[in-house]
């Protein structure tokens, strides 16, 4: 049994992971990484119930994610609202399949955000939240949202600060159609597990002290940390939430730099 300390990160996607082209290879994918999550949780003394696992089909096809569902996945991470939207609307004929939206998002598509999604993971502005509010209070709909911080301190990354967590989530209670589950981050893109794995005890850390001062209605028990490359790390230190694309779904063809524009570029250090 490795010691939690020497898990490693998987950030080598290609090759590693093979593209689903039938429900069967997406159930072994699922599978391979459910054992993964099992084996990160016994690892850490968890119970791999306390860990949802959000598929994350950003830039895959219609066809793949209906393969996902067909696997038994019903709710979807998409990082960018138009790409998200349109494949809402085309998979209009699976109304229990629910959405979350995990990028960044700009005010003038909250609107969107507001008919379709159920989740919105990437919260990290009042402007954001007030323009989701009203949209949300015009559809008669509710949103669960994450708050995103910055753990890693690359400049290029969205989310607050974590010293400004704290005042921001003074102001949430008055976005009556937001409900706040918790925090999210993404890690430093880095093969240097310890560097990722303080990303995510800053994250654990920071709610721990926040649950004493948070607002009455602002629910900070979800952690939404870990994906591909680095969901194990993310299980052993607390997430409660692993937002998972690549090993469920394939490699994307691009490098991460296309998907997070702002990120340095294709040779990141993430390689
Ligand atoms: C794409 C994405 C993920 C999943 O990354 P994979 O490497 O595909 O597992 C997780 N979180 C966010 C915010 C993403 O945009």
């Amino acid at each position: 049994m490795p010691e939690s300390s020497s898990t490693q990160t998987f950030h080598k996607a290609h090759g590693l992971y093979p593209e689903p082209s039938s429900v069967d290879d997406f159930r072994r994918n699922l599978a391979a990484v459910q054992t993964r999550i099992a084996a990160a949780c016994h690892r850490a003394g968890r119970d791999p119930q306390t860990v949802r696992l959000l598929p994350v089909s950003k830039t895959k096809p219609e066809s793949s994610l209906r393969l996902a569902y067909a696997a038994g996945c019903r709710m979807l991470g998409e990082n960018k609202v138009q790409e998200a939207h349109g494949k809402w609307e085309k998979m209009q004929d699976l109304p229990d399949l629910q959405w979350a939206v995990i990028g960044h998002l700009q005010t003038n598509k909250a609107k969107l955000v507001a008919r379709f999604a159920s989740e919105f993971q990437a919260l990290d502005s009042l402007r954001v939240a007030e323009a989701l509010d009203r949209r949300l209070q015009a559809e008669g709909r509710s949103l669960d949202v994450f708050v995103q911080v910055n753990t890693s301190g690359e400049a290029s990354k969205y989310g607050l600060v974590p010293e400004e967590v704290p005042g921001f989530i003074q102001y949430l209670p008055a976005f009556t159609a937001l409900r706040v589950r918790g925090l999210m981050t993404l890690a430093l893109f880095s093969k240097d597990a310890g560097r990722v794995r303080k990303c995510f005890v800053l994250l654990r850390g920071l709610r721990d002290r926040l649950r004493q001062s948070a607002p009455a209605g602002v629910n900070l028990d979800e952690l939404s940390m870990g994906m591909s490359g680095d969901f194990e790390i993310a299980i052993e230190e607390g997430a409660s939430v692993v937002r998972v694309g690549q090993a469920l779904f394939g490699a994307r063809p691009m490098p991460d730099s296309h998907y997070w524009p702002g990120e340095p570029g294709p040779e990141n250090s993430r390689r």
